[in-house]
């Protein structure tokens, strides 16, 4: 689309030397004796009276063992063969299940005298229930998981099996209790077809009010903000004024992923973007082509990196946040910043609204349409292909309205909503973000974590 322009000036990519030292390191015997002294000493120590001393050990330890998968991960996602020998990666799994261990033994430890300790560490335990609660249905996703990964069950299957390991969608009620949302929260399928129908007659209607392709209608959609373009030096740029205009600290988060070589733009659009949390720093990994639509995808992932790194500094770090609160982060990031460039570019602001109302369709009423058709395949105990097909129509039918028309490709573009495998339960999350980024703004959610943190009364 953009491919007259289609030259930004430069590509990054990742440093991943910090990560292969550790990975060097924790192969030699120096320091795989002294974590397993740290592992000994604090097994021995599990009765002590100081919890709050105990705790701070767990919270040591699991920061340094994290250092350590993250490093593998890091290099693994880069295409690197792992460079653990056999020997150092069966040492790392079976000390890792010696923490675990040691981890359950402390809950149980405490878990009589609850009311009487620190309230960081009743929220922690209250974390490691819930996620021992739904341990057996989550393991059963991982192995479907694994299958499908290794080419053993086809996507249609693997979904096909997917609502057969967990009739009773135990997963989804797992998803609710970690975002403190209720069961039924989850379960509803709120609204969406009004707004999202009369969004699309109006985009038909200013064209010439015929019945158009989809195809034809995500073209106009992008017309609405096509004649903006940005260098990656200059997308950088904005961004991190409009951090600083937070905050310098704000913009030093950014600058350290640029100087420390975090950042990686891909001109690969089928690989995903992300930004990894590693007590290395944020890892970003972003497609980028200088449109607007991916200067705001750049923005979204530096959003993830705020909150990272908000979060790496807090005390609370060692309970991990919500796929809700995370995104919400960098929905509301994605509004602030374009809120900034509105105000310090006016002349972009009627592009910008565009560009925020088909964001709004996309991400909030488009996930809740998913999760509709989510959440019938795995109620309705659909084993058909064919089913599945023609009540992905049905449900798109609700969504798009009348005037849309779809092709053959389109009806069973089901087949590539990698999440329904790959992340169960997790398309809502978008909807629900979105919608809590828009009620909720940017400086808030810092000034609420702030606030959380001065609250704390420490160890
Ligand atoms: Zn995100």
């Amino acid at each position: 689309m953009y491919n007259d322009r289609a030259q930004i000036d430069m590509y990054l990519d990742w440093d991943l030397l910090p990560a292969r030292i550790i990975l060097d390191e924790i192969g030699t015997v120096a320091w795989q004796s002294r974590l397993e002294t740290d592992v000994l000493s604090l097994k021995d120590n599990i009765k002590n009276i100081d919890h709050n001393l105990t705790f701070k050990n767990i919270v040591r330890l699991d920061k340094q063992l994290s250092t350590v998968w993250s490093a593998r991960e890091l290099t693994l996602l880069n295409g690197e063969p792992s460079n653990l020998s056999p020997e150092t990666g069966y040492w790392l799994v079976s000390i890792n299940e010696q923490f675990a261990n040691i981890i359950y033994d402390f809950k149980i430890v405490i878990d009589d005298t609850l009311g009487k300790i620190d309230k960081e560490i009743q929220n922690w335990v209250e974390a490691l229930t819930h996620h021992g609660m739904y341990q057996d249905v989550v393991r059963k996703y991982r192995d479907l998981l694994q299958k499908w990964h290794n080419k053993e069950l086809s996507f249609t299957d693997a979904l096909i099996l997917r609502t057969k390991i967990d009739p009773d969608i135990r997963l989804l009620e797992s998803r609710a209790i970690e975002n403190k949302l209720t069961h039924e929260d989850l379960r509803l399928i709120r609204p969406y077809s009004t707004q999202s129908q009369q969004y699309f007659n109006e985009i038909i209607g200013t064209f010439d009010n015929k019945p158009t392709s989809i195809e034809r209608v995500r073209k106009l959609e992008a017309n609405m903000f096509k004649q903006y373009w940005f260098s990656l030096t200059e997308a950088l740029r904005l961004i991190g004024d409009a951090l600083n205009s937070l905050g310098r600290s704000y913009k030093k988060i950014l600058d350290d992923i640029l100087l420390s070589n975090r950042l990686k733009i891909l001109n690969d659009q089928t690989k995903p973007d992300f930004c990894i949390d590693s007590p290395l720093g944020s890892y970003i990994q972003v497609y980028y082509d200088g449109s607007f639509s991916t200067l705001n995808r750049l923005a979204h992932e530096v959003g993830h990196a705020i909150h990272q790194s908000i979060h790496r500094q807090s005390t609370i770090h060692y309970i991990p946040l919500t796929d809700i609160q995370s995104e919400t982060w960098a929905m509301s990031f994605e509004n602030f910043f374009l809120l900034w460039l509105g105000n310090t570019v006016p002349l972009m602001r009627p592009s910008i609204e565009n560009f925020i109302k088909v964001q709004e369709i996309e991400m909030n009423y488009r996930h809740r349409m998913l999760h509709d058709f989510e959440l019938t395949v795995c109620t309705s105990g659909l084993s058909n292909p064919r089913d599945i097909t023609s009540l992905w129509v049905n449900i798109n039918r609700k969504f798009y309205g009348m005037n849309v028309l779809f092709d053959k490709n389109f009806e069973t573009a089901w087949m590539e909503i990698h999440h329904l495998v790959s992340a169960p339960f997790y398309l809502s999350t978008y909807a629900f973000a979105k919608e809590q980024a828009n009620s909720t703004h940017f400086i808030d959610l810092i000034n609420e974590n702030i606030k959380k943190d001065e609250n704390y009364d420490g160890f």
